[in-house]
């Protein structure tokens, strides 16, 4: 038992292995003073209530040959054990054969006291001071907002994989969760991710599995291309009812995407794997959160197809045959010119899916004594691409880059692109990636003189988040506020913004808030420096110029010499270059003139 929210994932284990259909979760503190579970379900047989706290005690496996096919959430007999040992339990437990209920007072596993008292049928287990008897454990605790989050990640996953059971999440008398247990997934979505996302969500039809020879069935939802977040935290994976980790199918999930998301951008899906007992060996991690599948490439295809096909069969773009005349097609979803072909994607299946990025596929080598050659600067391109460890290298940094030459603009490619020239050779420029290191300069610039403006929304935009999200955001409001956000809590998991930075004035302010609690996400760590690092990061990101943005001479020229009085021109705040150098001499030497 490492934290309170590993002792909610138990004891909400617990309750639906007993056939609960309502889950009150009470949380004080942050689950440091209290964590109460209250369910309706079986109820412990007044004779078992002692045994269940010992170790080892299950009622889930009758025989060593049921671990070979376990159907129940727990199936160690450690949990009560474990929580039990390092807290004072209060257990409270009636079946439906029992007349009155039972009552066990534990403190550090030693019983207290034991009575009868009156009680429904179900089980309410109280967890009060946590770790009281293990000071060094305690100490290490995270903060109480991040324990509050991990406890609302917790019981919100269950809530969707459990939609006929109704649950309900209080935190310091607060209700800050709950589902209605009509089972309906689609409503606990709405529920967990707020109305919009949940509308936005395309289900996952199950059909196409009913004849195939796999015992594997796919259900869930998964988001639309233009639905992507920073990380892959919004992967969520169940493996018969169980929210498990897993690479390989998150990786599937991703895959099944291939070429329609943004590079470094990541999908939003809730996939539901159903499939016999006997394929699956779920007792290969202490917290039961991987397994191990009998054949884990057939669970990899199969959530890779379930999910490629409903992003195919939700996509209202079709190929049109060249002269057939049926006009032009316009995509529902921003940014998404391609058609989705499924032949064209079985050829890719294997790729990684950064290398589809538009971006890249400009057919750029290099001179053939490789990097070295093609520019100053080439080390660092090679050295980190796609690095995305956030760090604020300020203006006064020790090792500034070198500094430009003066440029002239020649023209522009792809709308992506702008090609210069240079004292020596020519340089192709990205202009997103140039604009975000132009616009982080001035940024930090503004920071380090407390110079960052704000702009106020006329009309203020409501936002609202899973509740995990929200408390993430309610803890950084502050330095949020720093950076130029206004942003206040209004009502339970949602906040209205009233000011942006004004970098960012021109965009949706709700997208530009979501983005970045999206980033607070990626690394929880609560160290306060790295996470404003991301945000910075984020908002010039989001105000920079896109690829496929065309830009007038004048547009070029402008960015070209803001470029120029960058510290560190070569590349932009995420590490990537931000331009490529071909030297007079490499050019002479590719056209066999040396
Ligand atoms: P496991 O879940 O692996 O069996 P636990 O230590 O979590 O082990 O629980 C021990 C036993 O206590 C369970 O096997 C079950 O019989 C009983 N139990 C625990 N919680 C509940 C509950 N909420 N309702 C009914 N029985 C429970
Ligand atoms: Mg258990």
């Amino acid at each position: 038992m490492e934290r309170p929210a590993s002792v909610v994932k138990e004891l909400i284990e617990n309750a639906l292995d007993a056939g609960a259909s309502t889950i009150n979760v009470d949380v004080r503190d942050g689950g440091q003073a209290l964590l109460q579970v209250a369910d309706d379900g079986s109820g412990i047989p007044a004779q078992e209530l002692e045994t269940a706290f010992l170790r080892h005690a299950t009622s889930k496996l009758n025989s060593a040959g049921d671990l070979a096919a376990i159907g129940t959430l727990g199936f160690r007999g450690e949990a009560l054990a474990a929580i039990a040992a390092v807290s004072q339990v209060t257990a409270v437990t009636r079946t439906a054969h029992d007349d009155a209920g039972s009552r066990l007072v534990l403190e550090g596993g030693k019983t207290e006291s034991r009575d009868t008292v009156g009680a429904p049928r179900g089980t309410v287990i109280a967890v009060e001071n946590l770790f009281y008897n293990v000071p060094a454990r305690r100490k290490f605790l995270k903060s109480i907002t991040t324990e509050r989050r991990l406890i609302d990640e917790f019981v919100t996953r269950y809530a969707l994989a459990y939609p006929d059971v109704r649950f309900r999440l209080v935190h310091d008398g607060r209700i800050t969760f709950q589902s209605s247990g009509n089972g309906n997934v689609r409503d606990v979505l709405l529920a967990v991710y707020g109305a919009e996302m949940a509308k936005e969500l395309l289900e996952i039809g199950d059909g196409e599995f009913a004849n195939s020879p796999s015992p594997i069935s796919i259900t869930g939802f998964t988001g639309p291309p233009s639905l992507h977040r920073s990380n892959r935290g919004q992967i969520t994976i169940y493996v018969n009812g169980r929210w498990i980790k897993d690479n390989s199918l998150t990786y599937a999930v991703i895959q099944a995407y291939h070429t329609l998301l943004p590079t470094g951008r990541y999908p939003v899906a809730v996939i539901f794997v159903q499939l016999p007992f006997n394929q699956v060996d779920v007792n290969v991690h202490p917290a039961k959160t991987e397994v191990r599948f009998r054949d884990s490439n057939g669970a990899f295809s199969a959530v890779q197809r379930a999910v490629r096909r409903t992003l195919v069969a939700g996509s209202p773009v079709r190929s049109v045959a060249l002269g057939a005349g049926s006009g032009p097609t316009t995509s529902r979803y921003p940014g998404w010119g391609g058609t989705l072909d499924e032949e064209a994607f079985a050829r890719h299946e294997h790729t990684q899916p950064e290398l589809s990025d538009p971006q890249q596929n400009l057919n750029l080598s290099w001179p053939e004594n490789g990097p070295q050659d093609a520019g100053t600067f080439a080390g660092e391109i090679a050295a980190q691409p796609g690095n995305d460890t956030a760090q604020l290298d300020l203006p006064r940094a020790a090792n500034r880059g070198e500094r430009l030459p003066i440029m002239r603009v020649v023209g522009q490619v792809g709308a992506a692109y702008i090609i210069a020239e240079g004292p020596d050779g020519i340089f192709l420029i990205d202009q997103h990636a140039a604009h975000e290191r132009i616009l982080y300069e001035q940024f930090m610039t503004a920071r380090e003189r407390n110079e960052i403006a704000s702009q106020g929304l006329v009309t203020s935009a409501t936002v609202q988040l899973p509740p995990d999200q929200a408390t993430l955001l309610e803890e950084h409001l502050e330095m949020l506020a720093d950076l130029g956000f206004k942003v206040e809590p209004f009502g339970p998991n949602t906040f209205v913004v009233r000011a942006v930075p004004a970098l960012l004035s021109k965009l949706d302010p709700a997208t530009a808030l979501h983005a970045v609690v999206d980033d607070l996400e990626t690394g929880k760590e609560p160290l306060q420096e790295r996470e404003e690092a991301r945000v910075i990061l984020r908002v010039c990101k989001s105000a920079a110029v896109k690829a496929g943005q065309s830009l007038s001479p004048a547009e070029m020229e402008a960015m070209i010499q803001q470029l120029e009085s960058c510290h560190n021109p070569h590349t932009c705040p995420h590490g990537r270059p931000t331009l490529i150098h071909l030297s007079a001499a490499a050019l002479a030497k590719q056209f066999g003139r040396m």
